[in-house]
C-alpha cells in the first residue's frame, strides 16, 4: 500500500523569531537553515523580506538547498492598491524565494477591528494577491490567520477566505490557530468540515501552544486530512510557542498509526540528527536546553528510582516508549539517594568503567555517594563530578593541577560597581604559579584568575584554552543543623560537549571553587592530559 506524503514546513526563522528575546543574525539564520535542509524539511520559511533589513539580506544570499524550498513570508496586498503596486508584494518577488506564504485574515471580527475594512475588501485582497503570485509562477500558500476562531464565529465567511485563495490556484491553504486556544476535538471537527470543500492534500496546519496542545492539534489535523505541517525547532515561538517539530517528526516515524500511513521527505536514518538539531538552536540562542523536551531532552530517557533502573536494564521497553538512539538521544541512569547498587553499576557501565559486580569498590562508591548526598551533594545533574568521584575511587584519575591556596575578595568602588578579585596558588610539576583575576562575581574572578594565566600552566595550557563556563547556579540548602550552599557549574569546550559539576560547602566561595576544580579536572581527564609529576 503506498503511503501518503506529509510536507513539513519549518517557521523557526520567521514565527520562531517573533519570540521575546530572540533576534537571529544572518549567520544564525544560515546555520539553522542549513541544519533544516540537511534534516530534509520541505519548506524553510526564512523571514519577511522587505519588513526588516536582516530578512531582506538573508534572502539575497541565495542559499542553495539540497532538500528544502526557501519560503518568503508576507502579507496580502493592502486595500486600495493593486498587487502590482504594493511595495510589500514587490519585496517578496524581489526576494527570489521559490515559494511565498502570505498571511491574511479569515476571522470577520479581525477584518473589522484590526483592518477596519469590509469583508468583501478582505476577500479581494486575498484573491488578488494569490492571482498575482501565481501569475509570477511562484508556489503560493495562504496562511489563514485566526482561522479556527473565525470558523467558530462565522464559518461561511472563514471558508470564503480560504476559497478566495484556493480558487486562484494556491498550492496550500494553511489553517492557523493563531491565538492557540483551540482544542484537539475542535480541530478534528473543523478540519473534517473544511476538507469537504478544499481537499486535504492542499491543507496545512499552523498551531500555537497556548493550551499545551499544539502538537496534539497538529496530529488531530493530520488525521482529519491536512497534509502540510507547520512548526518550529523546540516549539520556539511567541507566548507559549508553536507546534514543536522535534516532537512531531519522530512521531511520524516511530508511532505506527502515522508511520504506516505517511511518509515525509526526511530520510528515516536522519531522524538520528534530531537531538543535535534541537541542541543547535539552544546553542545559537545561548540558552540552557530544556531537559524535559519530549524525545530530544536530556531527561527524556533518564531513570532514577532503583526499581525502574533494574527493570530498564533487563529490558529498556519497561520504562521507555522508544529507543533513545533512534532520535540521537541517550539513556541516562541517574544516581541518587534512592539508588541501589544496580544504579551505580549501570552508571559505571555508561561511562565506560569496567569493574566486576562484586568488587568492594562499588560498595565504597555507593557509600561515598550516600554520605555526600547527606551533606547536600546531588549527582542527578552533575555527571562529570560523579564520573570523577567514581574514577577516583577506582583509581583512574591522576593528579593534575594542585591548588593549595586561594583568596577572594569582593569590593564596591566609589561608582557603585561591585568588583571581585581572586588570587590562587597553583602547582604544576612541582612549580608554584600565582594567578590573579577580576570578575563580576567571585566564581567569575576565580575562573578568570586561572584563565588569564593559562599560558603559564605549562603542559596543561593547551588543554584548558577552550574551556568555557556556560552556566552557574547556586542553591542554599538546609541540612538541619546549618545552611549549606550547593553550586552547579555547566562547562563546555570547542568540541561542544557540555559537562556538569557540583560543589557543596557552608561557604559559597568554597562550594564554587570545588565545582570549578572538578570542571578543570574533568576537562583534563577527558582530553587525556598527562599527570603532574
Ligand atoms: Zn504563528
Amino acid at each position: 500500500m503506498s503511503k501518503e506524503r506529509l510536507y513539513i514546513f519549518d517557521t523557526t526563522l520567521r514565527d520562531g523569531e517573533q519570540t521575546q528575546g530572540v533576534d537571529f543574525s544572518i549567520d544564525d539564520k544560515e546555520k539553522i537553515a542549513l541544519a533544516l535542509d540537511t534534516l530534509g524539511v520541505d519548506y524553510i520559511e526564512g523571514g519577511w523580506p522587505g519588513a526588516n533589513p536582516t530578512d531582506t539580506e538573508f534572502f539575497q544570499k541565495k542559499l542553495k538547498f539540497k532538500n528544502s524550498k526557501l519560503t518568503a513570508f508576507g502579507m496580502t496586498k493592502r486595500t486600495g492598491r493593486s498587487a502590482d503596486n504594493d511595495p510589500g508584494i514587490s519585496a517578496l518577488l524581489d526576494s527570489n524565494a521559490s515559494s511565498i506564504c502570505l498571511v491574511g485574515k479569515s476571522w470577520d471580527f479581525h477584518v473589522d477591528v484590526a483592518l477596519g475594512i469590509t469583508n468583501d475588501e478582505n476577500l479581494e485582497n486575498i484573491s488578488e494577491s494569490a492571482k498575482h503570485f501565481i501569475k509570477e509562477k511562484k508556489e503560493f500558500m495562504f496562511d489563514a490567520e485566526h482561522f479556527f476562531d473565525g470558523y467558530k464565529n462565522n464559518p461561511k465567511y472563514a471558508l470564503s477566505c480560504l476559497k478566495a485563495a484556493y480558487a486562484q490556484g494556491a498550492r496550500w491553504i494553511v489553517l492557523c490557530d493563531t491565538n492557540g486556544g483551540t482544542l484537539p476535538h475542535e480541530v478534528s471537527k473543523i478540519v473534517s468540515e473544511v476538507s469537504k470543500q478544499i481537499p486535504g492534500k492542499n491543507l496545512g496546519i499552523h498551531a500555537h501552544n497556548d493550551t499545551g496542545n499544539a502538537v496534539a492539534n497538529t496530529l488531530a489535523a493530520i488525521l482529519a486530512g491536512v497534509r502540510q505541517v507547520q512548526g518550529t525547532i523546540n516549539g520556539l515561538g511567541e507566548r507559549c510557542g508553536n507546534a514543536n517539530l522535534m516532537s512531531l517528526i519522530p512521531t511520524f516515524f516511530l508511532k505506527k498509526d502515522f508511520s504506516n500511513k505517511f511518509e515525509t521527505n526526511i530520510n528515516p536514518r536522519d531522524i538520528k540528527n534530531l537531538t543535535q538539531c534541537s541542541r543547535l538552536l539552544d546553542e545559537i540562542l545561548n540558552r540552557k536546553p530544556n531537559q524535559h523536551l519530549p524525545y530530544v531532552g536530556a531527561a527524556a530517557f533518564s531513570h532514577k528510582g532503583g526499581l525502574h533502573v533494574s527493570a530498564v536494564q533487563k529490558d529498556p521497553k519497561t520504562y521507555e516508549h522508544i529507543n533513545p538512539e533512534e532520535v540521537g538521544n541517550t539513556r541516562n541512569i541517574v544516581v541518587s539517594d534512592q539508588a541501589g547498587k544496580s544504579n551505580i553499576i549501570s552508571r559505571l557501565k555508561t561511562i565506560g568503567v569496567n569493574i566486576k559486580e562484586n568488587d568492594p569498590k562499588i560498595k565504597k562508591l555507593l557509600e561515598e555517594v550516600k554520605d555526600r548526598e547527606f551533606i547536600g551533594y546531588s549527582y542527578d545533574g552533575a555527571d562529570a563530578s560523579f564520573e570523577l568521584l567514581a574514577r577516583r575511587i577506582v583509581g583512574e584519575i591522576p593528579r593534575y593541577i594542585s591548588i593549595s591556596e586561594y583568596d577572594v575578595s569582593v569590593k564596591k568602588n566609589a561608582t557603585g560597581k561591585i568588583i571581585s578579585t581572586a588570587k590562587a596558588q597553583l602547582e604544576v610539576d612541582g612549580e608554584k604559579i600565582v594567578c590573579e583575576g577580576e570578575g563580576n562575581g567571585p566564581v567569575n574572578a576565580l575562573d578568570n584568575a586561572i584563565r588569564n594565566n593559562i599560558d603559564r600552566l605549562a603542559k596543561y595550557s593547551k588543554y584548558l584554552k577552550d574551556l568555557k563556563l556556560v552556566d552557574y547556579k547556586v542553591r542554599i540548602l538546609n541540612t538541619g543543623t546549618e545552611a549549606v550552599t550547593r553550586v552547579s557549574i555547566e562547562s563546555t569546550d570547542a568540541k561542544g560537549k557540555n559537562w556538569f559539576t557540583i560543589g557543596v560547602s557552608t561557604n559559597i566561595i568554597d562550594a564554587s571553587f570545588k565545582a570549578l576544580v572538578d570542571s578543570l579536572d574533568y576537562k583534563l581527564f577527558k582530553d587525556n592530559a598527562p599527570a603532574s609529576s
